[in-house]
């Protein structure tokens, strides 16, 4: 499974549609202070499923909607959609039965939350569990945000092992056994 397309719409800084089509290999983001360069991978994080308001620099979830500038007036939702080419049918089951993926969050002020996979409505649980067994996801040690390599060699060891779990593909067995045990 590969990522091939982030589109953003009212989410941080992108208030017009937007697309970023990623393809194999190496993409490279490259602009001027505040142009927006976080908030593309903040985008991408949230659209797995982070619900940490820190995690996206903001105090609240709704933080992440455009919030309006002098010229614009705020937006009232944000969506992304992430693109996946599930060619090689890695994808967990319930998600496994088409070559491509499209993954969906939006948000609406004061109405939370809402995802789909293809079109259809689908819980958070279900995309966390999509790329935690795919060993990606809001968490994944792939995306290294700004200052996370200081925090890194300042953590106590417990926090370093979560990250080597997760580099390890193995905490995707976790959170299923966590569901497990809550049955
Ligand atoms: P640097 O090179 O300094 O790391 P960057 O390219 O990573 O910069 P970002 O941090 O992604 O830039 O973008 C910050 C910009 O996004 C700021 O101008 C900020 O005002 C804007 N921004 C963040 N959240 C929102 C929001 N909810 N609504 C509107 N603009 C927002
Ligand atoms: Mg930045």
């Amino acid at each position: 499974m590969h990522f091939t397309r982030l589109r953003l719409n009212g989410f941080k800084s992108f208030v017009d549609p937007t697309e970023l089509v990623i393809r194999e290999g190496l993409t490279g983001v490259v602009g001027p202070n505040g142009c927006g360069k976080s908030n593309l991978l903040e985008a991408l994080r949230w659209v797995m499923g982070e619900n940490r308001p820190t995690a996206m620099r903001g105090s609240g979830m709704e933080d992440v909607v455009f919030a309006g500038t002098k010229s614009r007036g705020a937006r009232a939702f944000a969506e992304v959609a992430l693109s996946l080419d599930n060619s090689d049918r890695l994808a967990p089951a319930g998600f496994n039965d088409t070559d491509a993926l499209e993954v969906t969050r939006r948000i609406t002020r004061d109405a939370g939350s809402a995802y789909k996979v293809n079109g259809k409505d689908v819980r958070a649980r279900d995309v966390q569990m999509l790329f935690a067994d795919a060993s990606t996801g809001a968490h994944s040690p792939a995306l290294v945000r700004q200052g996370q390599i200081s925090e890194l060699i300042n953590a106590k060891p417990k926090a370093r092992r979560r990250v080597l779990e997760e580099a390890a593909g193995i905490s995707g067995l976790y959170q299923r056994r966590h569901e497990a045990e809550l049955r």
